[in-house]
């Protein structure tokens, strides 16, 4: 049997992104997913624009918004529903011409239609059960099935927080947000009774698409147990109601679920992950799109100097991966976001939205350069120190967890 340098799991992003980088590097790799690379990826993925932009990668965005706007008011009082606005670009990525992009750029690499069962790995080399039944051998088996993986080892973590949103793309009696608006985060809140304002809080993260259409989601940041379909729609549809609006047509319905604060994977183990599988979701924001276009190419460069050396068992190999994909630094910021995450979950609804009317008090680099995690570790220290101190006393008392 035939022994590959790399066998990818999965054609989402992760391994559509790594794969294309890996492609660069003369060396024998397939591909095996469930869902073939070539079907229509479902998610919608948002994105800051500076950050295709810096990887001269803007051209994928199928819609860019410059009007970018948060409510961290309450909206019951004129006050209340007063805009945050960010000065700063965001768009939609056009995922078809993402995936066409990518794909094009994975020369060579073999994709079958399979989903992987059992690995295994025996004289240094691993192999892949199907449910198939085909097996395959690799030198390395990188696992980019996404955030359900079952082959990545971390340690275990019985409360999951997760981050659920319930949207719509349609059209409605009347706009939902502002001519050419995107809406981050409206927390305006005065469509929630009581108990709901007592309850986990969440937000409407809104845009107009152009030509009568919306997208409209309800957001939760992170909880455990997570909010469900049903009472993010609930949600969203008394949000729309207060407001006057109805929905008219919708076009498409997302639905958002996945993990914040997945604890990193062990660094010692004969597989190594990329995306969801390795925990590469921000852990304070839910992105990953612009971490994958950023860690991808140093990754597969790395491998590739990893692979020349025919010593290297499986262990090893992953091994090696593990440390480049998450560094000392990178380790180390994930837990200062893990630690934010942590204490903003304990917020209720008012603290929080005092704490984001504050976060966007820093300057735009210092926020954008937090919640893209691109700031190195001193900065983001200095930043989360800045932000405390700016912060009113009762937040400060929350982030120190003392009430
Ligand atoms: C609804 C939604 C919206 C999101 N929006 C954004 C956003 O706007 N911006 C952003 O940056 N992030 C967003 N995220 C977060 C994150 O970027 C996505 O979850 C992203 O799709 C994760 O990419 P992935 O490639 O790791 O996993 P996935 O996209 O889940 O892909 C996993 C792949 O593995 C395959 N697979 C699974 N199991 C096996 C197996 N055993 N064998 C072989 N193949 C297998 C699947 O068929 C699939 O192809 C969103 C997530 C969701 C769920």
């Amino acid at each position: 049997m035939e022994i590959l340098d790399i066998l990818i799991l999965g054609s989402g992003p992760a391994a559509l992104c790594l794969a294309s980088e890996l492609a660069k590097q003369n060396l024998k790799i397939s591909g095996i997913s469930t869902k073939s690379p070539y079907e229509k990826w479902d998610n919608t993925y948002g994105i800051w624009a500076s950050e295709l932009e810096e990887l001269g990668l803007e051209s994928l965005l199928s819609h860019r918004w410059s009007k970018t706007v948060s409510f961290f008011g309450d909206g019951i009082k004129d006050k209340g529903n007063i805009p945050t606005e960010h000065h700063y670009d965001y768009g939609l990525i056009n995922q078809k011409a993402f995936q066409s992009e990518l794909l094009k750029k994975c020369k060579g690499i073999e994709w079958l239609n399979e989903t992987a069962k059992i690995i295994t790995t025996k004289d240094k080399i691993t192999e892949v059960v199907c449910f198939s039944g085909l097996k395959i051998k690799a030198r390395l088996v990188i696992d980019a099935s996404g955030h359900k993986s079952k082959f990545i080892k971390r340690p275990y973590l019985k409360e999951v927080a997760q981050q659920a949103a319930y949207g719509i793309v349609g059209k409605f009696s009347s706009p939902p947000v502002n001519k050419d608006q995107f809406v981050l985060m409206d927390f305006r809140s005065n469509h929630l009774n009581k108990k709901e304002l007592l309850s986990s809080p969440s937000f409407l993260y809104a845009m107009d698409l152009g030509n009568d259409m919306y997208f409209v989601e309800e957001t939760s940041l992170a909880c455990y147990p997570p909010l469900s379909q049903e009472n993010l729609k609930k949600r969203l549809l008394n949000r729309l109601k207060k407001r006057g609006i109805k929905v008219d047509e919708i076009i498409h319905e997302e639905k958002c679920l996945f993990p914040m604060n997945l604890p990193l994977p062990f660094k010692k183990q004969t597989i190594l992950g990329f995306g969801g599988a390795a925990s590469m979701v921000h852990p304070a924001s839910g992105y990953m799109i612009g971490s994958l276009l950023r860690r991808a190419p140093f990754l597969a460069e790395r491998l590739a100097v990893f692979l020349k050396d025919p010593k290297y068992s499986s262990l090893e190999l992953a091994s090696k991966g593990w440390s480049v994909l998450w560094p000392n630094e990178l380790s180390q910021r994930h837990k200062l976001y893990q630690y934010g995450l942590k204490r903003l979950m304990s917020f209720d609804e008012d603290r929080l939205r005092s704490f984001f009317a504050n976060f966007f008090n820093l300057s735009t680099k210092e926020w954008i350069g937090f919640l893209t995690n691109t700031l190195p570790l001193p900065k983001l220290i200095y930043v989360m120190i800045k932000m405390f101190i700016n912060s009113p006393l009762r937040i400060k008392l929350g982030m120190l967890n003392i009430t």
